[in-house]
C-alpha cells in the first residue's frame, strides 16, 4: 500500500503555526483580515465559503463575507472590490468561483490589489511566479498547498518527470510553474492531449487536476509513481472521490494523496497561511 499523503494532518499543523503567527500579530495590536466576496447562490461556493469563514475566525483573524446578489452589475463588482482594496481593516481578498455569466471574471480578478491578491490570480503575481522572482508575492492557494505537502514528506522534485493534467490559472498553469521553479521537468496536459497514458506511464510525479471521475488507472502509472489528486468528484454511490481510481492504483504507487483529506485542506490551510504573509509584508512595507 502506497503512502498516504495525509494532508488534513499536515494542514492542521500548518494551521497551528498560522494561529501563532496570528496570536504574535495581535500583540501589536494587528488582525489579518480575509474578506471573501461571493456572488449567487451557488451551493458549494456557499460551504466552502462557510468553511474559510468559520477556520478564519478560529484561528483569531477578522474574517468578512460579502454576500452580494447575482443579479449585481460588474461595475458594482468593481466598486466593490476598490472599497475592499481601500479598507485597511483588511489584507487579503479572495473572490468566490464561479461568478454569473454577464461578469468578465478576468476584469474582477484583475481589479484586485496586487497586495491583497491571496490567491495570486493578478497579472503581477502570475508573473514574479513565472519569472521564477525571489521575494514576496501570493501564489494560487491549491498549488502551493500541493508544494507544502510534497516538501513535508520529502518528495524530491529536482530532476524528476513530472506530468500536470489541467491548465487552469488557478491549478494546472501555477502548479506547473512551481515544479519548473523547484527543478523538475514538467508536462502539461489537458482536455485536447490525445493520449495521457503516454505521458503519465513515464512520470515520477502526476498531479491530476480535470474533474474528471477515474481518468486514470493503474495501467496508467509506473510503479513507484507519486500521485496527487486534486479532482473533487461525485462517484456512482455519491461518494467525494478524485480523477484517479484509488483502489485501482495504491499499490502500485509509492504514495498518493487521498480524496477527501488530501489536496482540500491544504488549500484552505495555505488561504490563511497567505492571508498572514500579506499582512506581515504589508507591514514590513509600512502600508
Ligand atoms: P477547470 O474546469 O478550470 O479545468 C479543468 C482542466 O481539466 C482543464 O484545463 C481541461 O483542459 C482539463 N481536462 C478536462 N477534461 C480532461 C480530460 N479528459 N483529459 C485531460 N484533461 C482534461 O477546473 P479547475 O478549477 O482547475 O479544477 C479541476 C478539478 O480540481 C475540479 O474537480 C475541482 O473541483 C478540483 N479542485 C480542487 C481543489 C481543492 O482544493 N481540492 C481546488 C481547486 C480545484
Amino acid at each position: 500500500m502506497a503512502i498516504l499523503l495525509d494532508g488534513k494532518k499536515t494542514a492542521s499543523e500548518l494551521n497551528e503555526t498560522t494561529r501563532k503567527r496570528i496570536l504574535k500579530l495581535k500583540q501589536c495590536g494587528i488582525v489579518p483580515g480575509l474578506a471573501v466576496v461571493i456572488v449567487g447562490e451557488d451551493q458549494a461556493s456557499q460551504r466552502y465559503v462557510r468553511n474559510k469563514h468559520k477556520l478564519a475566525l478560529k484561528l483569531g483573524m477578522n474574517s468578512v463575507i460579502k454576500e452580494v446578489p447575482a443579479s449585481i452589475t460588474e461595475a458594482q463588482l468593481l466598486a466593490l472590490i476598490t472599497e475592499l482594496n481601500q479598507d485597511t481593516t483588511i489584507q487579503a481578498i479572495l473572490v468566490q468561483d464561479p461568478l454569473p455569466k454577464h461578469i468578465n471574471e478576468q476584469r474582477i480578478m484583475q481589479s484586485i490589489s496586487s497586495t491583497k491578491d491571496v490567491d495570486g490570480f493578478t497579472a503581477v503575481n502570475v508573473g514574479q511566479l513565472y519569472l521564477n522572482l525571489t521575494g514576496n508575492y501570493p501564489v494560487a492557494c491549491t498549488p502551493k498547498g500541493i508544494m507544502t505537502l510534497l516538501e513535508k514528506y520529502d518528495i524530491f522534485l529536482r530532476g524528476k518527470k513530472a506530468v500536470v493534467i489541467g491548465r487552469s490559472a488557478i491549478v494546472g498553469k501555477p502548479m506547473a510553474a512551481l515544479l519548473v521553479n523547484a527543478g523538475a521537468s514538467v508536462s502539461i496536459l489537458h482536455r485536447y492531449t490525445t493520449e495521457i497514458a503516454e505521458y503519465t506511464r513515464d512520470a515520477d510525479l502526476i498531479i491530476s487536476a480535470t474533474g474528471v471521475l477515474r481518468l486514470l488507472g493503474a495501467e496508467a502509472v509506473k510503479p513507484g509513481a507519486v500521485i496527487v489528486d486534486v479532482g473533487q468528484n461525485l462517484d456512482e454511490t455519491g461518494h467525494l472521490v478524485g480523477d484517479v481510481d484509488f483502489n485501482a492504483v495504491k499499490d502500485k504507487v509509492a504514495a498518493i494523496t487521498p480524496v477527501p483529506g488530501g489536496v482540500g485542506p491544504m488549500t484552505i490551510a495555505t488561504l490563511m497561511q497567505q492571508t498572514v504573509d500579506l499582512t506581515e509584508w504589508g507591514l514590513a512595507n509600512g502600508k
